[in-house]
């Protein structure tokens, strides 16, 4: 595996100096990017684009949000050029998710303006019917998940002879949703001579092993942000019982006004519930979580995208790549399960550089899972209060004179927020 000799891994280096008309793109393909407003190429996209077109396979380390999808798909509009005879799939792209595979599919269609290629989404949820109708008409890009890629595959529906490009997208999330084996056998399948391109949010050795079987000697590109981990994004939490929290929120919806946000609850019942008690006072709240059928949770995507409906309500699984360029707000009602979690809830806001503000509502309980996050962001999250709510159900009761007859502890009053950047002290009951 070779490096690449000048990684573009400073954000504003690239953003400020590269112009699409230096990567070497055609004018069709620029004309398609003047139509969808893009002006300057994003980091990721002035490393990735130039390597990519000639042919060479790339591993890149790049989180969503940055515009890794034009990174890889404008190189394979480039290359694929016009359709061959029949439509057959010349590029297929693995994705981790249903919503992420519809998202890529959009992308590459906007982006494929002026061409007459296809692009099509398959993923499970859908029935097989239609998609295999519609990979009978033909595709020239195939984007799906690995599971129902596979499927086609085993019923001949899919056929990779002519395939030029294969993507692995979000490859770190797919290894750990289980998918190695189907991605393995996927891959297998694959015409030898082919380009591989790779993107994915961490290199773990996984991904490196995946990489190093099934890529031919690719280049390295680095975008991470190094220790800048959300940096545009405004990151804050409350110090809430549990039985205050639904409270908070509605106290933290009136003083915010979010254009759009997002509130993650931990489990799909929770989700529902959330929904419906938001939907009293805020009747612009959707929701989405797995249990919902891929018809219902398509709608929901279109009407938050559109911005018809203000708030939603998800669990990670699905919320994880969500990608609305309006959210301003992420709301971690319940707290994530893992520190990654946080970092994939939170980067759904603040996109392209936007700027946007998260907050975390945290138990007393839950004070070192606050400590976790803040180390894998190196950095304090910022305490809030909401003015003359209370964040504690109710005082404790007097106790009882202790034995020794020293008189009873009154009960503690909140403690104003630490200055901006002071690390509180870690306690038990952090906050209270
Ligand atoms: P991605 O990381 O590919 O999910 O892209 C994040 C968002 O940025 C998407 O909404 C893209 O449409 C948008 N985007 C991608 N590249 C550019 C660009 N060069 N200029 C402006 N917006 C972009």
């Amino acid at each position: 595996m070779s490096t690449e000799t000048t990684p573009p891994n400073s954000t504003s280096d690239h953003a400020s100096t590269a112009k699409f008309t230096e990567l070497g793109l055609s004018d069709v393909t620029l004309a398609a990017l003047k139509k969808v407003a893009y002006e300057t190429p994003s980091p990721v996209q002035a490393g990735i684009i130039p390597i990519a077109l000639k042919g060479r396979d790339v591993l890149g380390q790049a989180r969503t949000g940055t515009g890794k999808t034009a990174a890889f798909a404008l190189p394979i509009l480039e290359r694929l050029g016009e359709p061959i005879r029949g439509h057959k799939p010349r590029a297929l792209v693995l994705a981790p998710t249903r919503e992420l595979a519809v998202q890529v599919r959009d992308e590459v269609q906007r982006l494929a303006h002026g061409r007459k290629l296809r692009a099509i989404a398959v993923y499970g949820g859908k029935p097989l019917k239609s998609q295999i109708d519609r990979l009978q008409k033909g595709a020239d890009i195939v984007i799906g998940t690995p599971g129902r890629v596979l499927d086609h595959l085993g019923r001949g529906t899919l056929l990779l002879d002519q395939l030029e490009v294969v993507v692995l997208d979000e490859a770190d999330r797919m290894l750990d949703i289980g998918f190695r084996p189907d991605i393995e056998k996927i891959l297998r399948r694959c015409p030898r001579e082919r380009q591989t391109l790779l993107l994915s949010a961490t290199v773990a050795p996984p991904v490196e092993r995946l990489a190093r079987r099934y890529m031919t000697d690719p280049e390295v590109m680095d975008f991470s942000p190094k220790g800048k981990t959300l940096d545009t994004i405004e990151q804050r939490y409350f110090t809430v019982e549990d039985i205050r929290k639904f409270d908070l929120l509605m106290a933290l919806l009136q003083r915010e006004e979010p254009a759009q946000a997002i509130i993650f609850a931990r489990t799909k019942r929770g989700v529902d519930k959330l929904h419906r008690k938001i939907s009293h006072k805020y009747p612009e709240v959707t929701c989405i979580h797995g249990d919902m059928q891929q018809r219902v949770r398509d709608r929901v995507m279109k009407e938050f995208r559109a911005g018809d409906a203000k708030l939603l309500v998800a669990t990670d699984v699905v919320g994880r790549g969500i990608d609305v360029s309006g959210i301003s707000h992420i709301i971690n009602y319940d707290m994530p399960q893992s520190s990654d979690d946080y970092v994939h809830r939170v980067g759904r806001t603040g996109r392209m550089g936007r700027e946007g503000i998260a907050f975390t509502f945290v138990t007393p309980e839950q004070g070192n899972e606050l400590t976790r996050i803040e180390m894998l962001i190196n950095k304090l999250l910022v305490r809030d209060e909401i003015e003359g709510f209370q964040a504690v159900a109710q005082a404790a009761p007097p106790q009882e004179a202790p034995a020794d007859g020293a008189a009873p502890e009154e009960p503690a009053a909140p403690k104003p927020p630490p200055p901006p950047g002071q690390r509180p002290r870690r306690r038990h009951r952090r906050g209270l």
